[in-house]
């Protein structure tokens, strides 16, 4: 599907899912418009002269502020072709939400540059994020709106963004987060998301009354969130049977060896020719009998094309929206279970958030301490959504937006917007 009407989709979707929730929560559409507005929108010009042709490039950068009621603005990076004002802004929503659901202090945020990072020199990419930094600096601040890494982007890049808005501000590891552990990033930030998504995955197939142990498990994406997702249940006792990147997909009904389909990655960059595997399509994957299927890739990958023939009781949304909204409803029809991307991969957020912690302490933590207080965090929202969605009869992903709302509506009135 081309990119474009991807994010189209996914707009689409959220303003579905949204609504969904305004309606049941009775928001009348003056306030829904107050909550939907961005508070502000950055776009930048980032001219450039590209070091091998001469050429002299201007790139367009965007950081979208939604909402700050509950604290300051939080949301990641992205570095991509497609990168748009309307697709920062969409995303830039649901970090309000995120935040809210898992109750952290913060609001919501998202950036970019319209830029392909692999087609640019690591030198350049510095000078590009660096000017871009310069440019954003009024609008940043530890206590004002705190990047982090997204499609992309990486630790280094947050480490550019770091030395760059210190040089007028003294050193300031709290201003970024998703930095390389030597410069006050995290000790288990890289994982926190695939392990989140793991915990979360164990406690609702409990809740469905279905173990691990017994489990077939297909996994779509296998990059950080899948991989580290992956680790995570094959350590519970899953059988993961199938698992894919963007090239394609390879199984084993017997369950594959998710070490060493890391260490193959390592080697080769890619998931084709592991052992004991047969390769798959990614469409033949998404069509397995499994009991859960986790999209951890990209936005919109189950969709009216290919959700009639999925096969899954428990659906986790590692990735951000990566069910649309008229495949939502086939889902939910058919008495699939989604477990929402809101809920799903907030533990990359949450473990942003003890990043941001431990840098404003000065006082790091190690990696069993935050991998603790991220299960524990994330079992409160897990519970607090499945408690609302009993109570109210709805399903967990308008609960869990129903929750979102409602305490950033809470903080906008205590505050007075
Ligand atoms: P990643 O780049 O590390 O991995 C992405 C994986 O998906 C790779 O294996 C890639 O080959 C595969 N892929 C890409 N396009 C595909 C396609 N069309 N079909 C099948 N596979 C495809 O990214 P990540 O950090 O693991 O993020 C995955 C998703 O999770 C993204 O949607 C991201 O926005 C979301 N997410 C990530 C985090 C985080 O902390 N990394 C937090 C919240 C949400």
């Amino acid at each position: 599907m081309p990119i474009e009407r991807k994010h189209c989709q996914c707009r689409d979707s959220q303003r579905h899912f949204l609504k969904r929730a305004f309606e049941s929560m009775r928001i009348d559409p003056s306030e829904q418009e107050m909550l939907l507005a961005p508070f502000r929108e950055t776009t930048v010009s980032i001219p450039l002269r590209l070091s091998d042709s001469g050429e002299l490039r201007t790139f367009k950068g965007y950081r979208v502020q939604h909402n700050h009621a509950r604290g300051p603005f939080k949301g990641g990076l992205r570095y991509h072709p497609s990168v748009s004002l309307g697709e920062v802004r969409a995303l830039a929503q649901l970090m309000t939400w995120k935040t809210a659901l898992v109750d952290i202090p913060f609001g919501g945020a998202k950036g970019g540059i319209a830029v392909d990072p692999g087609a640019l020199s690591l030198p350049l990419l510095e000078q590009l994020t660096k000017r871009f930094v310069q440019k954003l600096s009024p609008v940043l601040g530890v206590h004002q709106d705190i990047p982090a890494p997204d499609v992309g982007t990486t630790p280094e890049v947050m480490a550019w963004i770091l030395e760059e808005y210190s040089k007028n501000h003294g050193y300031t590891p709290a201003i970024v987060t998703g930095k390389p552990v030597e410069l006050g990033g995290s000790e288990g930030r890289l994982e926190a998301t695939g392990h989140g998504v793991a915990y979360l995955t164990a406690r609702a197939a409990d809740d469905l009354g279905f173990s691990l142990r017994e489990s077939r498990v297909v996994i779509q994406g296998f990059g950080n969130v899948g991989s580290h997702a992956a680790l995570g249940l094959a350590a519970a006792g899953a059988r993961i049977i199938a698992i894919s990147d963007v090239r394609g997909g390879v199984i084993n009904d017997d369950g594959i060896d998710v070490n060493a389909a890391v260490a193959h990655i390592v080697e080769t960059g890619w998931l084709e020719g592991l052992s004991e595997t047969q390769p798959i399509s990614n469409l033949e994957l998404l069509q397995l009998p499994c009991d859960i299927l986790i999209p951890a890739a990209m936005e919109a990958t189950i969709n009216c094309d290919n959700v009639d023939a999925t096969q899954a009781r428990l659906v986790v949304e590692a990735a951000n929206i990566p069910v649309t909204h008229r495949a939502d409803k086939v889902l939910r029809d058919s008495g699939t279970t989604i477990l929402p991307d809101l809920l799903a991969n907030a533990g990359g957020v949450l473990a942003s958030y003890f990043e941001w912690v431990q840098n404003l302490q000065e006082f790091p933590w190690n990696r069993g301490t935050l991998l603790r207080r991220l299960e524990r965090r994330l079992g409160q929202a897990y519970e607090a959504v499945r408690y609302r969605s009993l109570e109210r009869g709805t399903d967990l992903r308008t609960a869990a937006y129903e929750l979102a709302i409602s305490r950033v509506q809470r903080a906008v009135k205590l505050r007075g917007f």
